[in-house]
């Protein structure tokens, strides 16, 4: 459609009325699990989930099913099963039956009914029938992998340089254990030569882990630190520390420990993947976003230029964002049941996590260097940084070259009414409570910035949070939802059993694998296809064609990195959606 800023649109009554109705359909709600953020408080007309996408989710459940049918159910109620499950696939691709339909009768087909552990780790991998089977599970247990899931995996957002100050004084780690994991190294080289990295989930401190069917679950709050080896420079893992709070029954165990060992860097992913699903995923990509999207139609005309470059990046988020909100973090829900803290606790990091992310400080680029990882030279191999920086300097190229068509000058933008209330609503109490954003934009270059974030967010950072959930979090030993058993409190002893018996029984395993296989395989549009007949202004023609090769020599650029390092595949172009909608 035609598009003018407000204060040159020839129709400026007809743009009001549709400025009102919107805000009458967008409004905020800030009574929700995640209180006090904002959310919308309905999932408006025209908002709701696309046919095209609720076929591909059905195609997923039915899927699901299948595995669970070939997994769970008695030989002879199998082959019935199967009947109807390959009926529902027929109608779906012929459009005869509503996905919805579909949804339904897969959720109550999925009834387990075996609360055992397991007795070895094939029986983890055994459960993936008709599932593919993700290759971590051929290598998890090396050091090599577990220090590749902290900057490849899917929440590779906590590693951070250890300075000239040391390490945390609650992490005491001594130069002769250093010493013993890295011969001929020293941990006073490796601070200097910049190439020691703490990866800390302090922000798990003190939640309280919950129960399911009255198992009791375990959450610890570890600290693991990581060494750049001098002759390979591959990262690997030196210590861990299962607790913020150091003594004698909170042993630092390194790779000599065994199965202490193993089952420590288990805690660490552990607290990784909740730190990931909470903060990382529904809180910093989901729920950030969500205020944008209300915000956006509440103040700007779908005749404003920033609400076309905007839409198509927030297609479907208020919807999938009202059942994560409403059901998926429901007491006694999916994330309940498979997640370590209590839900009540859920709710607390998730908010925290959203309230703790300041726009002004999480510019891409400067996330990077506010933890010291910006340093190719010290830090070589950290796939998702060297993929997610190209997105972020093609997106801010694309938005710049959009936005200084409509705004020439600085005042240009002090005279569009609608964009002022669009950043004033944002921050406001009753508004979105966005934290850490200017109200007033002041300039040209700032709303370049912001609109770089929400574009970034909406799109290449939640594909990389989102994808992995398939890949590296669905097959359960790699990372499991929780644990179910007392860690070690000495630095040896454990054993094998101790470890199965630390990861979750068959029941939580079945139901992490299929939630997750299911939203970290529906990929829903592509980032850059904008649709042929989206931009009708001509002068949009060369900077997004820009973009789009740019994003085509992206790909080109990660199929090379990937022949050369283990491949990391979340950042291929083909894979990123435009907006959140999974
Ligand atoms: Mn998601």
């Amino acid at each position: 459609m035609s598009t003018f800023l407000p204060q040159m649109d020839p129709d400026p009554e007809e743009r009001q009325e549709e400025l009102s109705q919107a805000q009458q359909d967008y409004q905020f709600n800030y009574d929700t699990y995640v209180s006090p953020l904002a959310v919308a408080s309905c999932v408006p007309k025209g908002q709701g989930f696309a046919l095209g996408w609720l076929v591909k989710v059905a195609e997923r459940a039915l899927m699901i099913l299948a595995n669970f049918i070939e997994w769970e159910v008695d030989k002879h109620k199998r082959d019935e099963m199967h009947k109807k499950e390959r009926e529902f696939a027929r109608h779906l691709a012929t459009g005869s039956i509503k996905p919805d339909a579909v949804l339904r009768y897969v959720l109550e087909a999925l009834e387990a009914k075996v609360k055992e552990q397991a007795r070895s780790l094939d029986d983890y991998a055994d459960m993936f029938r008709i599932i593919g089977l993700p290759p971590i599970s051929r290598d998890f247990q090396e050091d090599r992998v577990f220090a590749w899931m902290r900057v490849a995996g899917p929440n590779p957002l906590v590693i951070e340089k250890v300075t000239s100050d040391g390490l945390p004084d609650n992490f005491p780690v001594t130069g002769a254990m250093y010493t013993s994991v890295m011969p001929g190294d020293t941990l006073e080289a490796a601070i200097a030569e910049g190439r020691l990295y703490l990866a800390n989930y302090e922000a798990l401190d003190n939640l309280t882990a919950g129960t399911v069917d009255e198992l009791p679950k375990f959450l610890y709050a570890p600290l693991a630190l990581f060494a750049v080896e001098k002759a390979t420079k591959d990262l690997l893992p030196v210590a861990i520390q299962a607790e913020q709070k150091p003594g004698p029954k909170n042993p630092i165990f390194t790779p000599n420990d065994s199965f202490n060992w193993m089952i420590a860097k288990t805690i660490v992913e552990m607290a990784d993947g909740n730190y990931h699903e909470t903060v990382s995923h529904l809180g910093r990509t989901h729920l950030f976003v969500e205020p944008f999207v209300v915000t956006t139609h509440r103040q700007l005309s779908t005749r404003h230029p920033l609400f076309l470059l905007l839409s198509p990046h927030f297609q479907g988020t208020l919807v999938i964002n009202n059942s994560a909100v409403e059901s998926l973090i429901a007491p006694g829900g999916v994330v309940d049941q498979v997640m370590a803290p209590t839900i009540e606790d859920v709710w607390k990091v998730t908010v925290e996590g959203v309230e703790s992310f300041l726009v002004d400080d999480v510019m891409l680029p400067n996330t990077f260097k506010t933890r010291g990882v910006d340093n190719a030279n010290e830090l070589p191999n950290y796939p998702y940084r060297d993929d997610s920086m190209m997105y972020w300097e093609a997106i801010h190229d694309w938005v710049d070259a959009y936005v200084r068509i409509y705004y020439p000058s600085d005042d240009t933008l002090k005279d569009d009414a609608e964009a002022q209330r669009w950043f004033a609503e944002l921050v406001a109490e009753d508004g979105g409570r966005v934290k850490g954003l200017h109200g007033n934009p002041g300039s040209v270059d700032y709303l370049i910035e912001v609109l770089t974030l929400v574009i970034y967010t909406g799109s290449v950072q939640h594909a990389a949070v989102n994808f992995p959930q398939y890949d590296l979090m669905s097959y359960v030993p790699n990372m499991p939802g929780a644990a179910y058993k007392a860690r070690p409190e000495e630095l040896e002893g454990a054993t094998e059993q101790d470890f199965l018996a630390t990861l979750p029984p068959m029941t939580e395993a079945m139901k992490q694998m299929n939630f997750l296989f299911l939203l970290g395989s529906v990929h829903y549009t592509t980032l850059g296809n904008y649709g042929l007949f989206h931009f009708r202004d001509r002068k949009v023609r060369a900077p997004l064609k820009a973009f789009r090769s740019r994003l085509k020599n992206i790909g080109d650029i990660i199929e090379l990195r990937n022949k050369e390092r283990r491949p990391y595949k979340f950042l291929v172009p083909s894979g990123v959606p435009q907006s959140i909608n999974i």
